[in-house]
């Protein structure tokens, strides 16, 4: 049993009270947002509690990621001179060894190597990605702010 304003683990049976015509179990710090159950405090002290909205923000961002058949098109472009992988290293001063790691995707080039492959064969090989970052919502227990809001749509 999670109290059910702040969503906070209950110690015990938690405190029963009303917020406006609602019963709801919460913890000892959040009794104080409605009226206990057995007193005749009255309604007022319950508008007291403040609706908050979680909000849910979404970022986009633009990254500059390989294309993807990054070594498919190096392979190919080198292929169509007549470039044999020795040569092609020789070309934009790496080693051939990086080459074959290249061509074979067995890993992700320097951004500076991937510079000079591109300046070389006069081709782009990054592309614009967006990447959606999605924040992590803090809990999934239904707030009071919820609760009321939904309360709200019924009527
Ligand atoms: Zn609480």
């Amino acid at each position: 049993m999670n109290c059910e304003i702040c969503g906070k683990e209950l110690k015990g049976s938690g405190v029963k009270i009303m917020v406006e015509g609602t019963e709801l179990t919460v913890c000892s710090s959040c009794k104080r947002y409605g009226s206990e159950k057995v007193s005749t405090t009255s309604q007022a002290e319950a508008k007291r509690v403040v609706i908050k909205k979680k909000k849910v923000r979404t970022d986009i961002e633009f990254k500059d990621e390989l294309v993807d058949n990054f070594s498919q098109i190096i392979r190919m472009e080198r292929e169509k001179r007549g470039w044999s992988q020795e040569q092609l290293a020789k070309k934009i001063q790496e080693k051939e060894s990086l080459i074959k790691k290249i061509e074979n995707a067995e890993i992700t080039p320097d951004p500076e190597v991937v510079a000079k492959l591109e300046k070389l064969f006069g081709i782009k090989l990054k592309e614009s990605v967006p990447v959606v970052k999605l924040e992590k919502k803090v809990s999934m227990t239904p707030t009071l702010g919820d609760v009321v809001v939904l309360k709200k749509k019924e009527r």
